[in-house]
């Protein structure tokens, strides 16, 4: 199954994908992690990319348009993938559809996750991250022992582009370049909303019952 998961920053983008993709052994993709890794070893990309992630812009489409078709024909998306921060601007997506229908994977469904601007701003602001992937909320996801991941012992940090400042500019660039592509895969009636505002399991029980009623 191949699956866009789309939606504003903090709406739990990354936390689904990663439970999804292995309830459907599909290749998670995240490109923000792909970036996150470069950034962390100091590629030439990293370093381009952190000027604008740590502003709260897009890095520009042609990076990451490179980005994703190298990764897309990687073998591990043989039995789908569940792209998660791409596209995030039309000529992502337009550059997407070229690259898939050359490779033969369309996508099969674009899932909205909805979730109001109000409540977001207290989701990324709350948000700590540990290097092993993990992610927490300071309110509705501690960890057992403050400022210490659970399952590495690893110290929690805060993102660069998750501090107060950076977390609106994120939001304001979302809904100028990002929010057109709702009407984009609407107007091709593979999109479907998701209300975002429940727990992690309701949220994720939802877009199971979406998935599994695709699949019949
Ligand atoms: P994310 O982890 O998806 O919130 O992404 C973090 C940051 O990485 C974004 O705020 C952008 O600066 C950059 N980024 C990730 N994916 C893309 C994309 N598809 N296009 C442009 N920039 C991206």
């Amino acid at each position: 199954m191949n699956i866009v998961l789309f939606g504003p920053p903090g709406a739990g983008k990354g936390t689904q994908a990663k439970e999804l993709a292995k309830h459907y052994n599909i290749s998670h993709i995240s490109t923000g992690d792909i970036l996150r890794a470069n950034v962390r070893d100091g590629t030439k990309l990293g370093i381009k990319a952190k000027e604008y992630m740590n502003k709260g812009e897009l890095v520009p489409d042609e990076v990451l348009i490179g980005i994703i078709r190298d990764r897309i024909q990687q073998p591990d998306c043989k039995h789908g993938y569940m792209l998660d921060g791409y596209p995030r601007t039309i000529p992502q997506a337009e550059a997407l559809k070229d690259i898939l229908g050359k490779v033969g994977k369309p996508i099969d469904v674009v899932l909205n996750i909805e979730v109001p601007d109000k409540e977001l701003i207290g989701r990324l602001s709350g948000r700590r991250m540990c290097s092993c992937g993990e992610s927490y909320h300071m309110m509705f996801n501690p960890p057992l022992k403050q400022g210490i991941c659970d399952v590495c012992g690893g110290k929690l940090y805060q993102r660069d582009d998750d501090k107060e400042e950076v977390v609106s500019q994120r939001l304001e660039v979302y809904a100028a370049k990002t929010k057109p592509l709702i009407d984009y895969y609407s107007n091709i009636n593979i999109l479907v909303n998701i209300d975002g505002t429940g727990t992690v399991e309701s949220v994720f029980r939802q877009i199971c019952d979406v998935l599994d009623s695709h699949q019949k």
